[in-house]
């Protein structure tokens, strides 16, 4: 390593450095940040040499304007924007169980999500059944396979496929297959006439109130006993479509005395003809059940493990029935808690219901805790990822609050998020006595000047600025104030019923007990909404500069939280709230 090599890396840092603390790097942090990228130098022994040059680089950049050191950033080493990586507690899941025997049996780790199109994707389903399956997929170089669930033309729709692939697209999750159910169908009906033929599943006619009581009563059912001829020939009845909806079902030969009820001969497969299927139409009449569709799935596609919740556990077990029968291997499956909203409703069929009753505008409203409505929010797709892995492979059940969600998604859009003033039911301030001509410079962003300016030229001696409704209450008659960014003003008078506050010019001293407000200058300004998770809709004033801004842009809107551009309408901005 030479010494042009270490010269190299002691600028490039002291101007990392440097911009990162208003211009002036510091000798020491210049050196850890080289040591913990480069550590072969302290293997090397060169650690003196490094601190000799690095003073002298550190003493060369901290020369340098602002403006020069981020030009030199970006012209020599193509650097145009500091992101500091956020803090992280846990970094990544825990091992998965069976790898070895899986990869000796398989060849590759290969796990699956598998959601049904009835309905958006939530937060739920994306925490645990979509991130995690997906990065254990990625951990083990294995593979990670998107299956549809489309088994129930009752229950699905078209749209629900398009969404499922849009918002795991959005988020940044990528498949190594897509395997649709609806494609599969037929290979469902070979795996059934199998097991009719070995004796192992039946074709039962029995009404279903009739089969009901049969289970409670732990008997079967008179179709059972039938000879194998006759199943067959009622099989193939069933594929000629002899039969009509609810006339017929496939069920596997378990024990109708099991302790488990799920599992006194539960249903494979069944007919519907009432409703189209929104891929096939009326092509089939038969359709496998959840449980059967999946167990042939994971078989066929060689999935090994098997992440779920444990809502799903009398699923897992007709699942397991499925597999012993079929003399198949069963694939690892862990089971995880449950999570619950704090004070959401998240369940598809409330939001079902409130669609169709124009209670709910769309998937999207964000009032929800679909993926649609929070990534429409300004939640980052990384904040689910690191909330995934916090949360993982917990086996209790957990209540998570919203709140939580934010904290992750805040230290990630804080160094991404300009900043913007805006006053939500605006007073008016006339401030007497002001300098003759006042420049403002605001930084759109406090830590990142790179970012930019905004700024602002007063002249004469009455300004006018609006400020937020909610800061009145800070607001006393010789009350002194500091506009941020401004100066500070002395209350004279307000005016409540005119909505006026009157005030005068108050020196430009930062003083520090004082309260501090955002504002927004009289005929500077642009119209503003603010549509909030709790249904309500804000009203009020943005700054100027806020013109800028594009469609989907994260803001931080100061002292009132962030908030996602919705659309720009050039009078007028439509924001979304994120959260404070
Ligand atoms: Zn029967």
């Amino acid at each position: 390593m030479s010494k042009n090599v270490l010269e190299e890396y002691a600028l490039k840092y002291a101007l990392i450095n440097a911009v990162k603390h208003d211009g002036k790097a510091r000798i020491d942090a210049v050196i850890k940040m080289i040591l913990s990228e480069h550590p072969e130098i302290k293997r090397k022994g060169l650690i003196r040499d490094l601190v000799e040059i690095v003073k002298e680089k550190v003493k060369e950049v901290n020369e340098l304007t602002l403006e020069e050191q981020l030009k030199l950033l970006r012209d020599r080493f193509n650097i145009k924007e500091i992101v500091e990586k956020p803090k992280e507690t846990r970094k990544d899941l825990p091992p998965l169980p069976g790898v070895e025997e899986a990869l000796n049996k398989y060849g590759k780790i290969v796990t699956r999500f598998a959601p049904a199109p009835t309905g958006a994707l939530h937060i739920g389903h994306i925490l645990r059944a979509a991130i995690v399956n997906y990065l254990y997929a990625k951990k083990y170089n294995g593979e990670f396979i998107l299956r549809i669930e489309d088994t129930d033309p009752r229950v699905i729709k078209k749209v629900y496929y398009d969404w499922i692939i849009e918002d795991l697209k959005a988020l940044g999750i990528k498949w190594d297959k897509l395997v649709i159910i609806s494609d599969h169908f037929e290979r469902t009906y070979e795996v059934a006439e199998k097991l009719i033929s070995e004796g192992k599943a039946y074709v039962c006619t029995c009404p279903a109130e009739k089969f009901r009581e049969y289970k409670s009563l732990k008997v079967e059912c008179p179709c059972r006993k039938l000879p194998l001829e006759e199943h067959l020939k009622r099989w193939n009845m069933m594929l000629e479509g002899y039969y009509s909806e609810g006339e017929a079902v496939v069920r596997l030969k378990t024990s109708m005395k099991d302790p488990n009820p799920v599992l006194r001969d539960p249903p494979l497969l069944r007919i519907v003809e009432s409703v189209p299927h929104p891929r096939t139409g009326y092509k089939y009449r038969m359709y496998p059940l959840y449980n059967f569709a999946c167990t042939v799935m994971d078989h066929d596609f060689k999935v090994t493990h098997i992440i779920r919740a444990k809502e799903h556990e009398h699923n897992a077990a007709v699942q397991e029935a499925i597999y012993r029968s079929l003399g198949w291997d069963i694939p690892i499956a862990i089971q995880y808690g449950l999570i619950y909203l704090k004070d959401v409703k998240m369940h598809k069929r409330h939001i079902r219901e409130g669609l169709r009753e124009g209670e709910i505008k769309g998937w999207d409203d964000i009032r929800l805790p679909t993926i649609r409505a929070l990534l429409r929010r300004g939640i980052h797709p990384q904040a689910f990822f690191r909330l995934a892995i916090e949360t993982s492979i917990t086996k209790h059940d957990i209540t998570l609050s919203m709140e939580t969600l934010y904290a992750i998604n805040r230290q990630i859009i804080d160094p991404i998020a300009d900043r913007y003033f805006y006053v939500e039911n605006p007073i008016l301030v006339k401030i007497h006595n002001t300098p003759k001509e006042v420049v403002v410079k605001a930084k759109l962003h406090p830590k990142k000047p790179e970012r930019g300016v905004k700024v602002y030229r007063f002249k004469g001696e009455t300004l006018k600025v609006y400020i937020a409704e909610d800061d009145l209450k800070l607001l006393k008659q010789n009350a002194i104030i500091r506009l941020i960014e401004l100066f500070n003003i002395k209350v004279k008078s307000i005016n409540l019923e005119e909505r006026i506050v009157e005030a005068e010019y108050a020196g430009n001293e930062i003083l520090k007990e004082i309260p501090k407000i955002q504002w927004v200058p009289e005929g500077l300004c642009l119209k503003a909404f603010v549509y909030k998770p709790d249904g309500s809709l804000g009203e009020g004033l943005v700054e100027y500069y806020a013109q800028f801004l594009k469609p989907g842009q994260i803001v931080q809107l100061e002292r009132y939280g962030f908030a996602k551009v919705e659309r720009n309408e050039g009078e007028v901005i439509y924001f979304i709230y994120s959260h404070p």
